[in-house]
């Protein structure tokens, strides 16, 4: 391999829509070929002809594009069909495959298939990731290669395009081990160099079960976070941790510091856990990065229309991912609404005896910021810290967010008198007093 430029691969079939494992998948063939100056090709195997979209492909290449995760060359193995064919006949002049004649029962009217001749002997592959396995490949028999001389199946298709396409490292997932075999002996028939293999470990769910489409539905899906609003970056560095760590106690990578770090060789052989508390905790880490205005921006989509700039910063600082803004504004944040009915035996503080004390801290308040000119959150705590100190946090500020809010749980009452601004504040804090 001295001399010899880095090319990886993605090879999704496009089946269907990009599994969370797909993106490592992707992820580490894209930090292998980056570390090493090197290539990384996006090739959709869409030699199914019965299951591959077109829809599904335009998925692929947009949520590839979403992740930031640039191919440097793109590959459609259909388009490729006429150089799989021009191998498939050296196989059978040569005498490395031939035509079978056989009713294929599940292929419908076919009567001949394209079998390859099993030489049957020990393969050893040398895993990066797994060592050194052999299988002895006597039990694979002459499987099919192709179903006629233009129908090349996967095993051919993705031997012969990884040699043209000079591909150094296969990296994929672990469920291809069993398929190594088979496209060694392909290779080895073509007369094509060996590819390094590198087999990526599961990615497991929380029950340690592997994360699949049939038992895990739609949470499986890129989109599915896509549309959560998690950040292609955070989602990214998230999934780099599935399996792979960098030895140190750093948990949050940039793209770019990804490319510098990531170890092949590290990647252990059991399964990774996909924990959505982590990707959540990583995606708040991000958000906390963010400067107001890029915040703004990304979760644009996410916001209820007119909101007020001020409660921005809140927003920010309360979700981990933008699908929570929205119940925000039914909870947390729904002290922006009209005030609802409360009973006023909430404004007392539970360790206040005397509703009357309540009602004079309030008449105080009142008072003081009646006569504020800046109501910013650290005027109006300014001007108040001093009397909740005197009597007591709990006896001057619950009442006041209480009558503010009109809920249990809420922003304090420096940010909601800020937001309401002066003239609601006092209207909301009077109408607390008129009732006690
Ligand atoms: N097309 C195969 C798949 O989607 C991957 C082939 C490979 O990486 O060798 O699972």
């Amino acid at each position: 391999m001295i001399n010899t430029k880095v090319i990886t691969r993605f090879a999704p079939s496009p089946t269907g829509f990009l599994h969370i494992g797909g993106v490592r998948t992707a992820l580490f063939a894209y930090l292998y070929a980056k570390q090493h100056d090197g290539i990384f090709a996006l090739r959709i195997e869409d030699t199914d002809k019965v299951r591959s979209k077109e829809e599904w492909t335009d998925g692929l290449i947009n949520d590839l594009a979403w992740l930031g995760l640039k191919h440097d060359v793109f590959a459609k193995q259909s388009e490729r069909v006429d150089i799989h064919k021009s191998y498939i006949k050296k196989m059978l002049d040569s005498g490395h495959a031939y035509i079978s004649k056989e009713k294929v029962v599940e292929e419908g009217q076919r009567d001949e298939v394209i079998r390859f001749k099993n030489p049957n002997k020990k393969v050893t592959i040398n895993d990066l990731i797994r060592g050194e396995v052999i299988v002895d490949t006597t039990d694979l028999g002459d499987f099919v290669i192709a179903r006629s001389i233009d129908e090349p199946v996967y095993h051919l298709a993705v031997v012969v395009d990884d040699f043209e396409m000079g591909v150094t490292h296969v990296i994929r997932a672990e469920e291809h081990l069993s398929n190594t075999p088979r496209q060694i002996l392909i290779q080895e028939a073509i007369g094509a160099s060996r590819p390094i293999y590198a087999h990526l470990p599961l990615v497991l769910a929380e029950d340690r079960s592997k994360l699949s489409k049939r038992k895990h539905g739609e949470t499986v899906s890129l989109t599915y976070y896509k549309d959560k609003g998690y950040l292609p970056e955070a989602i990214l560095n998230f999934v780099a941790l599935i399996g792979w760590n960098p030895g140190t106690d750093q948990e949050i990578f940039s793209l770019s510091e990804l490319i510098k770090t990531f170890d092949l060789a590290k990647v252990q052989k059991g399964g990774g856990i996909f924990n959505v508390e982590k990707l959540d905790w990583v995606n708040k880490k991000y958000i906390e990065k963010m400067s107001m205005d890029e915040f703004t921006a990304a979760a644009k989509s996410f916001m209820p229309e007119n909101i007020s700039a001020k409660l921005l910063p809140l927003i920010k600082e309360k979700v981990s991912k933008f699908s929570e803004i929205k119940p925000l504004f039914e909870t947390e944040l729904s002290f922006i609404n009209p005030l609802p009915a409360y009973s006023f035996e909430n404004l007392k503080w539970r360790q206040e005896k005397d509703l009357v004390n309540t009602k004079s801290y309030l008449q105080t308040i009142i008072d003081k910021l009646s006569t504020a000119s800046d109501f910013s959150k650290e005027s109006v705590k300014a001007i108040l810290w001093p009397l909740a100190e005197e009597k007591g946090k709990g006896n001057v500020l619950w009442p006041m967010r209480y009558a503010l809010s009109g809920k249990d749980k809420s922003p304090d009452p420096f940010i909601i008198s800020e937001i309401l601004g002066k003239e609601e504040t006092l209207k909301r804090l009077k109408h607390a007093i008129q009732n006690i």
